[in-house]
């Protein structure tokens, strides 16, 4: 019986692989038709102050609507778009997409206020010879002024292209293009690199946000992170924001910025455009 069941486990087991590589295959063709398509969007979050709620820029990510898969979260895609290499081509249009908005958004005058916008860069991106290249041309094309651009990057791409990344980073301080460490203290345990580098902005990773108001030791790590950037002349930005408890607890830490469903989920370009000139740029 043992052996029969074995024998039986071992087929699923197969099956299940097999049905998970035919899935992903597909998802990557469906992925290369979705670019030459166009079935993406961004969404907009807004990262406001948190002690007077004033919006102070938008962190840009991108939506895949597909008309035969629904909505596909970036949690899926991404991964893939970046195994598959798909990720320059959609990466570049979300860059230069993101770009545009915020500068139709600040000529139209539907803001008055300077604003940043957030763009994610994921490692393949950021391994590119030519992103700077590719960066000058989309703030030429959309006009946008340089210091309104901050890119996110995570820890990975910074220790994996570690010969790369000072040169590249400099090029990019140079222009006045903020730099953030997005999902800051779930990476590397090194810190060194904050020295070498010309960063401006730590994210703290939702993972610490969300269990602050517990007693926990997440508050000794959040405190750490706000401290290390206070000393180093980095600003903080909390993500993954949800109740009014962890907002305030942020605050006491002194983390300044912060971004979460409680006070806005990514929302598309036009509710975003209608927040600015409704709302006097305030979220609360
Ligand atoms: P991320 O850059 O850390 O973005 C923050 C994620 O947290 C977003 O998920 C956002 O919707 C979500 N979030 C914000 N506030 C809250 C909250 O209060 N509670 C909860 N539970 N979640 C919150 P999203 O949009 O699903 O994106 C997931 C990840 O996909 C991003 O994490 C980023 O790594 C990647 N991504 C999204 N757009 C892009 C893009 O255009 N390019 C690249 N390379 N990566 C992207
Ligand atoms: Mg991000
Ligand atoms: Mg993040
Ligand atoms: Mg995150």
């Amino acid at each position: 019986r043992a052996k029969a069941m074995g024998k039986a486990r071992h087929i699923v087991f197969n099956a299940s692989m097999h049905e998970d590589v035919q899935s992903s295959l597909q998802l990557e063709t469906d992925l290369r038709r979705a670019i030459e398509r166009q079935e993406f969007i961004l969404n907009y979050q807004p990262i406001v102050a948190l002690d007077t709620g004033m919006i102070t820029g938008f962190e840009a990510l991108v939506r895949w609507i597909s008309p035969e898969l629904g909505f596909v979260s970036p949690g899926k895609f991404i991964p893939l778009a970046e195994d598959t290499g798909l990720i320059i081509p959609l990466g570049e249009w979300v860059l230069r997409e993101a770009c545009r908005q915020l500068n139709e958004w600040q000529s139209n005058n539907v803001t008055d206020i300077p604003l940043t916008m957030s763009v994610n860069l994921s490692v393949k991106q950021f391994s590119q010879p030519n992103l700077i290249e590719t960066i000058d041309q989309i703030l030429a094309e959309t006009q946008l002024p340089t210091q309104c651009l901050k890119l996110e990057i995570t820890e990975s791409a910074i220790m994996e292209n570690s010969d790369s990344a000072a040169k590249i980073l400099d090029q990019l301080r140079d222009r006045q293009i903020h730099l953030s460490i997005d999902d800051f203290g779930t990476g590397y345990s090194s810190l060194s690199y904050l020295h070498r580098f010309p960063v401006n902005t730590l994210k703290v990773d939702r993972s610490f946000v969300c269990r602050l108001d517990a007693a926990d030791d997440n508050v000794a790590i959040v405190q750490a992170i706000v401290t290390l950037a206070q000393t180093m002349g980095m600003d903080v930005v909390a993500e993954g924001i949800e109740t009014t408890e962890q907002q305030h607890q942020l605050e006491n830490l002194g983390c300044e910025y912060g971004q979460g469903y409680l006070f806005c989920k990514p929302v598309n370009a036009e509710t975003a455009g209608e927040m600015l000139a409704n709302r006097n740029h305030k979220l609360f």
